[in-house]
């Protein structure tokens, strides 16, 4: 037994640009119309468990603790909540680790976790990951 190394590893653009935002605002006014037609709540992206009543009330996922995306943002300003997660990007903590990507100057290979027993990492960096793949528009913004 022993603690372990949590976390997250993702490639994304060094700037996500003008057409990416564009097709991730696209992407969420699309999961807005999806819920808002099969009245069913959102899919946990971490997950995928429906959210609650409980979560939707709170800012967690009731099964896997994830922060959940702002979701009367997306209904109600999808560009704003897109502008918020591109502001995110990437994130500036210190647990988080970044090196430009070898062979392709556009791109950063971002770092963020820690050594845990068991529980997720408690560092910004390793949340604004989380939050960022937990978006709805992660590939829209380039991020993998
Ligand atoms: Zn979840």
């Amino acid at each position: 037994m022993g603690a372990d190394m949590i976390g997250y590893i993702v490639v994304g653009p060094k700037l996500i640009g003008p057409w990416q935002q564009k097709e991730a605002v696209r992407k969420i006014k699309l999961l807005v119309k999806e819920w808002n037609a099969s009245g069913k709540p959102p899919v946990c992206q971490t997950c995928f468990v429906e959210y609650s009543e409980a979560s939707l009330d709170g800012c967690q996922c009731d099964e896997c603790g994830t922060e959940m995306p702002d979701l009367e943002l997306m209904k109600t300003d999808p560009e704003r909540y897109v502008r918020e997660m591109v502001e995110r990007w990437p994130p500036d903590f210190r647990d988080v680790a970044t090196r430009d990507m070898p062979g392709n100057r556009d791109k950063v290979i971002v770092f963020a976790g820690d050594m845990t027993w068991g529980d997720s990492p408690e560092g910004a960096g390793y949340a604004a990951l989380r939050l960022l793949l937990n978006s709805g528009c992660a590939e829209e913004l380039g991020l993998e």
